[in-house]
């Protein structure tokens, strides 16, 4: 695999859809293994309760392991809570272990609420391990937790998947975005939308990637993750689907979108430095 340009400045991208089973967790761990295996450095923060991510990625996460509820609430710092996977010396996660379902209620007393996980990723450890790209994976709602990761992030990468009710809830998440960028960080904005789980089988599928381009634009990625067995198998063994099968059409359609976004980054840089 070609080796994709490292970007000027770390990229902190929030995976976020309010709604359930779109394919947030699976584009957070297949994304980051893309982007690793074009020799970058990636960290996936979970930031569900549920762990599907850390799950995915081969990371343990039982409760008492340091994971993003402790680094949310400052019991440990980033060097304690970052994680090398397994599988891949490019690859770190924070895991999110069940102690996080309590931290929506917990972090309403604390100081800066909405700021902690942004202050937590500001981090030396992120430097020695040269990350490249940070990947928020959110829970499905629009809580504390997703507000922590809205604030941490410049960037938003919005999965929509293809099917009845598309985009439902999203008209909600772009408000939020807008809130939190007026208030809380103004460089915030939807980056990247990536439709997912395309059957190809399917009229309906093509209405709603055509409905999506023509709503949304140049942020839709020209990449399309299809739907593939594979890739619901792959995190039941710990594993990536770029792991589990690297030659499979979703393994294939991850890569392509790592590239297209990587490449996208570093185009938007230079349009900015002219
Ligand atoms: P979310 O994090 O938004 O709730 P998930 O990533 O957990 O969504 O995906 C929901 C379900 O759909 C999971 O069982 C996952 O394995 C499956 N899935 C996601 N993407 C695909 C795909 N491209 N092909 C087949 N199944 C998929
Ligand atoms: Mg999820």
């Amino acid at each position: 695999l070609e080796t994709l340009p490292r970007p000027e400045a770390r990229r902190v991208i929030t995976i976020a859809n309010q709604k359930g089973g779109v394919g947030k967790t699976t584009t957070a761990v297949n994304l980051a293994a893309a982007l690793a295996a074009h020799g970058l450095s990636v960290l996936v923060i979970d930031l569900d309760p549920q762990g599907n991510a850390s799950t995915a990625l081969g990371i343990d996460h039982r409760s008492g392991v340091a994971s993003s509820y402790e680094l949310l609430i400052g019991e440990v710092d980033m060097s304690e809570a970052i994680h090398q996977s397994p599988h891949n010396e490019n690859l770190y996660c924070v895991p999110a272990t069940i102690d996080l379902a309590g931290a929506e209620i917990e972090l309403v007393s604390m100081v800066a609420r909405e700021g902690r996980l942004k202050n937590a990723i500001d981090h030396t450890a992120l430097n020695q391990h040269n990350i490249d790209y940070v990947l928020i994976d959110c829970p499905p709602s629009l809580g504390l937790l997703t507000v922590n990761a809205l604030v941490a992030a410049r960037e938003v990468l919005l999965p929509i998947q293809c099917e009845y009710y598309a985009l439902e809830g999203v008209g909600q998440l772009l408000r939020n975005i807008e809130l939190v960028q007026a208030h809380l960080n103004p460089s915030l904005h939807v980056s990247t939308i990536l439709l997912t789980m395309y059957d190809g089988r399917t009229k309906l599928a093509g209405q709603v990637a055509d409905e999506v381009r023509n709503h949304f634009g140049a942020v839709v990625l020209k990449t399309i993750i299809p739907r593939s067995v594979k890739v619901s198998e792959a995190p039941g063994y710990g594993l990536t689907v770029l792991e589990y099968d690297p030659a499979s059409r979703g393994a294939m359609s991850y890569l392509d979108a790592g590239k297209e976004i990587a490449e996208r980054g570093a185009a938007t840089v230079k349009v900015r430095e002219r």
